[in-house]
């Protein structure tokens, strides 16, 4: 049983990451009309996706995400989760970080 659900979860990540990684391809190797489509139709279903994740860990009032929250972490000061902070790291904080090399590596 274990087995098999181990082998389950593996799949569906796999697929997942393959279906990533495909994405990533298309963005950086496709022409513009393929750009443009991903843009259009790939890119709300990538920011509805991330949405749903953030918001089972958005911080509570007291900064605390409800998801990972756990009793052994309680007496901890609050902060925002990993996946919060890891999000917010890759989509906010890098691009702000080099927001003329995107442009130029994109323009390029
Ligand atoms: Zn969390």
């Amino acid at each position: 049983m274990t087995v098999v659900a181990t082998s389950l979860f593996g799949q569906l990540d796999r697929s997942l990451h393959d279906h990533l990684g495909d994405l990533v391809r298309q963005a950086e190797l496709g022409d513009d009309p393929t750009a443009l489509d991903l843009a259009r139709t790939e890119l709300p279903k990538m920011v509805a996706a991330l949405r749903s994740l953030l918001d089972e860990h958005s911080p509570d009032e007291h900064g605390r995400c409800p998801t990972c929250r756990s009793r052994r972490f309680s007496r901890r000061l609050p902060s925002p989760c990993r996946a919060y902070l890891t999000a917010h790291l890759c989509l906010v904080i890098a691009q702000d970080a080099h927001p003329r090399a995107r442009h130029v590596r994109a323009a390029g």
